[in-house]
C-alpha cells in the first residue's frame, strides 16, 4: 500500500532560483526569465510550474528537466 504522505526529498533540492534544463532539447528554464511561451511571469520557480507545462521547445514534459549544478 501506498502511504498518503509521499517523501518528497527530491524536491528539497529545488531553490526558488534554480534553473533546469531539458534534456531532450536542453532549453533551460530560468525562474529569472519565466516562460513566455505558457505565460509564467519571471521569478515563478520551477516547483510552482502547473503540472501541465511543458517545454517549450520540444513539448517534453516536466519529469525530462534536471537540475542545473551551479
Ligand atoms: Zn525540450
Amino acid at each position: 500500500m501506498d502511504s498518503p504522505s509521499k517523501h518528497t526529498g527530491e524536491e528539497s533540492r529545488f531553490k526558488d532560483d534554480t534553473r533546469l534544463e531539458c534534456r531532450i532539447c536542453w532549453y533551460v528554464y530560468d525562474p529569472e526569465q519565466g516562460d513566455e511561451v505558457a505565460q509564467i511571469p519571471p521569478r515563478t520557480p520551477f516547483t510552482a510550474l502547473p503540472d501541465h507545462w511543458r517545454c517549450p521547445q520540444c513539448d517534453a514534459d516536466k519529469s525530462m528537466f534536471l537540475v542545473m549544478d551551479e
